[in-house]
C-alpha cells in the first residue's frame, strides 16, 4: 500500500518514543514500544503508528530523508536540519508522516477488516 520494497524488521525501542525508524544493511528497522509489541492489538494508536514509522521508511527509500549515525543531523529534500534545535512536530518529514495516517488509516482500517470502514 505505502509502495515499500526494501525489508522492514520490527524490534523492541530503545528510546522513548513508542517508535522509530533506523536503517540498516539495506532494509530497515521499526524500533516499537515493548508494551505496545507485548499487547499484540491492533488498535487505532498502533495503526496510525505503523503508517507513520512505514511513512519515514519511504521518504528515505525515495531519498528524501536521511540522518548522521547519530541522529543529531537529518537531511530532508536537500537541506540539514539539527535535530537539538528542532520540536519533534516541526520538522517537516513529521509533519507529512502525521499528513498520512490520515491519508491512509482508512485504507488500512479496510484491509484489515474486509469492510468498508465508516468515517
Ligand atoms: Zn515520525
Amino acid at each position: 500500500m505505502l509502495d515499500i520494497s526494501a525489508p522492514v524488521s520490527i524490534f523492541p525501542r530503545k528510546s522513548d518514543y513508542p517508535g522509530y525508524v533506523e536503517k540498516k544493511d539495506g532494509g530497515y528497522i521499526l524500533f516499537i514500544d515493548p508494551t505496545i509489541l507485548k499487547k499484540d492489538e491492533l488498535t487505532d494508536f498502533v495503526v496510525n503508528l505503523f503508517i507513520h514509522e512505514l511513512w519515514h521508511v519511504r521518504q528515505m527509500e525515495d531519498g528524501r530523508l536521511s540522518s548522521n549515525s547519530a541522529q543529531t543531523v537529518a537531511v530532508w529534500e536537500g537541506v540539514h536540519f539539527a535535530m537539538t534545535v528542532m520540536k519533534h512536530e516541526q520538522r517537516p518529514w513529521e509533519i507529512e508522516a502525521y499528513r498520512m495516517e490520515d491519508v491512509y488509516f482508512r485504507q488500512v482500517k479496510e484491509q484489515m477488516t474486509g469492510n468498508n470502514y465508516p468515517g
